[in-house]
């Protein structure tokens, strides 16, 4: 269908998802039903989606996947709030909450204590995770060509802000450099995960890992929000001006170093430092401060995670370090 909208100016045609049509030029938000709650209580994903007047891309963006990862939230709201339909090319796919019943609860998980991040591409017939999962895929993610899926560290750990995706796609890991994160790291699919489920439907797919969960942080936010509008500018839909960056430092591989004793943790090093063979990253102590022993690296690299909690098991992730490529 087809609407003269004056001065013969061809109209582009609304984009339509989930039975909702969204006319060129505008911002719609609707919510596609999921189940009720035991309680009764309809229970839906909010969605906004901007429909550029000029054609162009169509890119998802995602987060709370883990239902208390918040940053991305904000980083979608963000993004949003700089771009106007009116101006811009392609259209936007926004679902900044898809773990709606883990987000109210302040949960990882859904109520059933399944990953929804490992339940894709999921299945009308399966749990619920598994049905929210399959509703993502063909009512959003098939719409689209490219994607961002927005996550932060887990279990009181923070991670520096930084891109996981297949950087031996040239497409993705070009977008990743466009993305400008402090570090981008080679990660391939991972099963169940949305990224993978995606990739296989087509989109070329970044993920964001920043913050901490139930927390923002305002350096993750911003890097994950102007990292979107880059993306948006890159890819000829958003116009915008940024200041230059560094080079991305790129990684192919990243462990974790473990604490050595039980105890107290004190943390020698920051998210974002470089380390050398044999650095002291974290000392160890008993309740009345004597030192039980000293963390060191085994190897050079960044610091791209760590734990917020003073209190460690022998054996517990404490410093995520990832080696860096000389590219
Ligand atoms: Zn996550």
């Amino acid at each position: 269908m087809t609407s003269s909208a004056g001065a013969g100016s061809a109209r582009r045609d609304p984009f339509s998802i989930a039975g909702t049509a969204v006319p060129a030029g505008t911002r719609k938000k609707f919510e596609i039903p999921i189940a009720n709650l035991m309680s009764g209580t309809p229970v839906s994903l909010p969605i906004l989606v901007l429909h550029g007047r000029e054609p162009g891309p169509t890119l998802w963006m995602t987060a709370a996947i883990h239902g208390d990862e918040l940053c991305g939230v904000e980083i979608i709201r963000r993004v949003l709030d700089a771009v106007r339909p009116e101006t811009m090319s392609g259209t936007i796919v926004a679902v900044p909450i898809v773990n709606v019943h883990g987000f109210n609860t302040g949960s990882r998980y859904l109520p059933d204590r399944r990953d929804l991040n490992r339940s894709f591409p999921g299945s009308l017939r399966g749990s619920l995770a598994s049905r929210i999962a399959k509703l993502l895929m063909t009512e959003v993610i098939e719409l689209c060509d490219v994607g961002i899926d927005f996550h932060t560290g887990s279990d009181q750990r923070e991670n520096l802000p930084q891109i996981r995706a297949d950087l031996d796609d040239p497409k993705t890991a070009a977008l990743a450099r466009v993305f400008a994160p402090p570090v981008a790291i080679h990660s391939r699919v991972r099963d169940g995960s949305l990224r993978q489920a995606a990739t296989d439907v087509g989109s070329t797919v970044l993920l964001f890992e920043g913050g901490e969960a139930l927390r923002f942080s305002e350096s993750a936010i911003r890097a994950g929000a102007t990292g979107a509008l880059r993306v948006l500018n890159h890819l000829g839909m958003f116009k915008g001006t940024f200041p230059p960056t560094s080079p991305v430092l790129i990684s192919r591989s990243s462990s974790w170093i473990r604490a050595t004793r039980s105890g107290i943790l004190h943390l020698d090093s920051d998210l974002g430092d470089h380390v050398a063979a044999g650095d002291t990253i974290a000392t160890i102590h008993d309740p009345f401060g004597q030192r039980l022993g000293v963390v060191t690296t085994r190897r050079p690299g960044l610091v791209i995670g760590s734990t917020h909690s003073p209190l460690v098991n022998r054996g517990d992730a404490i410093v995520h370090i990832a080696d860096i490529a000389s590219d």
